[in-house]
């Protein structure tokens, strides 16, 4: 398979909308797999993102949440438009599935704005239908209208009835849910006489909501028709959920119940009440329950009706609190993970450090220098070196010698930040230290670290070194006047100013490029 391939055959994951979880998460780790070893980067991701998709309709949310922002960053990083707006809209999914409707739809809009000419067709058409739904959960349902009638504009312009009908389901679901029954049911018809126009056979989920919404409009006639239709679907149905049809059968009983059939009624309950025992579906019990007490109510029961109300309403709060405990429970999934990622950072940022004096090490130096190098010519960098310092150990105690650093470092630090607070002062080892000054002209910078010189020499030291001098000898580099522009260019020009500085008689600063007379142009004398 090479990468042309495998791009179409993640499309054809990408795009489309009923998905057997399992099988699809299992095909996309497949097609990660081929995406690494053809080295496509951009591939493995795109599959990464399909896989983190079916993880969530799996249920794994925690994981799904831990994978997305990595997808997301690198997305980011690489500026991959189109990744970023289904990272987006995968988002959307995670925070709707924890109960947060706002950020969800703050999600959803930015799957949409990112969209440009080069999305597809079923992202034009869904990624604004999902923004519609968002919209409908977070309670603006007449900005949801406007954007599930741009959406059916958008499919009806690239000629996708398909997808058209599926933003009709949408639509009428969310307005059904949101306790809007007429137009909930105008909306079916428009779906159902859409099918009808294009030859589209209604999948039994969609009839089932079109039941629903006859229900709720009294239209129990109908609701019990479209029933048999629903259940004749999901027999031949290959890629209908087979825990749907406890569901359907209670849907069949809410409209018997309607007609007053209370004896079908109860039937369609029974068997729906089995389904549900038999495959574990809580949910579904529970509005059993429900349907049970209004079955014995219309049958005039009212003693049993209200017993099984009672039974209802604690079921009820006992699910409700189940799912309050897995949400908590994934919320502190996530939380972990994200506390993770804080200590990893942490213990990085930790094994940048000195752990003597608290300033960076010589490891932060080479990862970060380079870049700076690169991006700044007007880049300065100073090497100090304590003057006599092997003295101060063997006359005094390594022990003052460590004081001596600690107290040097600080003077280096709370100098370099008051006339250069983008640069950084580094520890390189033993009793040298490296100041970098970005955006800092040679001549500045020598005039500068004059100044960090006379700091450090004029400290009272007298309560750490007992009278012996404390100095320091400074090498400085420009980046512009470097042989290379490179680490080891930049480092050795430094060094070897340093070398004249301490030739010189210490405790001096000198710039300019070593190794020639005009070195000493810059050079400051100890005053
Ligand atoms: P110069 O002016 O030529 O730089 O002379 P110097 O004595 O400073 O240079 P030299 O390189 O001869 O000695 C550096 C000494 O620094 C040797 C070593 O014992 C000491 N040293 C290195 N690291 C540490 C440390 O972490 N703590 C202490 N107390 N001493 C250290
Ligand atoms: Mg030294
Ligand atoms: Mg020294």
């Amino acid at each position: 398979m090479n990468a042309e391939q495998l791009s179409v055959a993640l499309l054809a994951i990408e795009d489309r909308m009923m998905w057997d979880a399992a099988a699809t998460f299992r095909a996309a780790t497949e097609l990660e797999h081929r995406a690494a070893e053809l080295g496509d980067e951009s591939l493995v991701v795109r599959a990464r993102l399909c896989r983190t998709n079916m993880r969530l309709r799996m249920g794994e949310l925690a994981v799904a949440d831990r994978e997305i922002h990595e997808i997301y960053a690198w997305a980011v990083e690489h500026g991959d438009r189109m990744l970023l707006a289904r990272a987006h809209l995968v988002w959307a999914n995670i925070d709707r599935l924890l109960g947060d409707a706002a950020k969800s739809l703050e999600h959803s809009l930015s799957s949409v704005e990112l969209l440009d000419d080069t999305a597809t067709a079923h992202m034009q058409v869904w990624h604004v239908t999902k923004l519609a739904d968002a919209l409908g959960f977070a309670a603006s349902m007449d900005d949801a209208r406007v954007r599930y009638a741009q959406a059916m504009e958008i499919a009806q312009a690239l000629n996708e009835p398909w997808l058209h009908m599926q933003v009709f389901n949408n639509h009428a679901y969310l307005e059904h849910i949101t306790g809007n029954p007429e137009r909930a049911h105008e909306v079916s018809q428009r779906l159902l006489s859409h099918a009808e126009e294009h030859g589209f056979e209604v999948d039994a989920a969609i009839l089932d909501t079109v039941a629903a919404i006859h229900i709720a409009n009294g239209r129990y006639a109908e609701a019990e028709q479209t029933m048999e239709l629903c259940l004749a679907r999901h027999e031949t149905g290959e890629r209908d959920d087979a825990d749907a049809l406890a569901e359907y059968l209670l849907t069949l009983a809410q409209a018997q119940r309607g007609l007053g059939d209370t004896e079908l009624a109860q039937q369609s309950l029974d068997s729906s009440e089995a389904e549900a025992v038999q495959r574990g579906l809580h949910e579904v019990l529970v509005r059993i329950r429900r349907e049970r007490a209004e079955l014995h109510a219309a049958r005039g029961e009212y003693a049993e009706a209200f017993a099984m109300h009672k039974q209802f309403f604690e079921a009820h709060e006992q699910l409700h609190s189940q799912q309050q405990e897995a949400q908590a429970r994934t919320r502190q999934a996530m939380f972990e993970t994200a506390e993770a990622r804080e200590e990893a950072k942490r213990f990085r940022e930790q094994a940048r450090r000195d752990a003597l004096t608290g300033l960076r090490n010589r490891r932060y130096v080479d990862e970060e220098l380079p870049a700076l190098i690169a991006s700044d010519p007007r880049l300065a960098v100073a090497i100090v070196d304590l003057d006599h310092f092997k003295r101060i150990n063997d006359q005094l105690s390594h022990d003052v010698g460590d004081q001596v650093l600690v107290q040097v470092a600080k003077i280096l630090d709370t100098e370099l930040s008051a006339f250069c607070p983008d640069g950084f002062v580094a520890r390189l080892g033993g009793e040298e230290f490296l100041l970098a000054l970005p955006h800092t002209p040679p001549a500045v910078a020598v005039a500068q670290l004059e100044t960090v010189r006379r700091a450090v020499g004029s400290y009272s030291w007298a309560g750490i070194s007992q009278g012996l001098p404390v100095t320091v000898s400074i090498g400085v580099a420009g980046v512009c006047e470097a042989a290379h522009r490179t680490q080891p260019g930049v480092l050795s020009t430094a060094d070897r100013n340093l070398y004249v500085a301490k030739r010189a008689g210490r405790d001096r600063v000198v710039g300019g490029t070593a190794g020639e007379e005009p070195a000493l142009a810059y050079s400051a004398r100890a005053a």
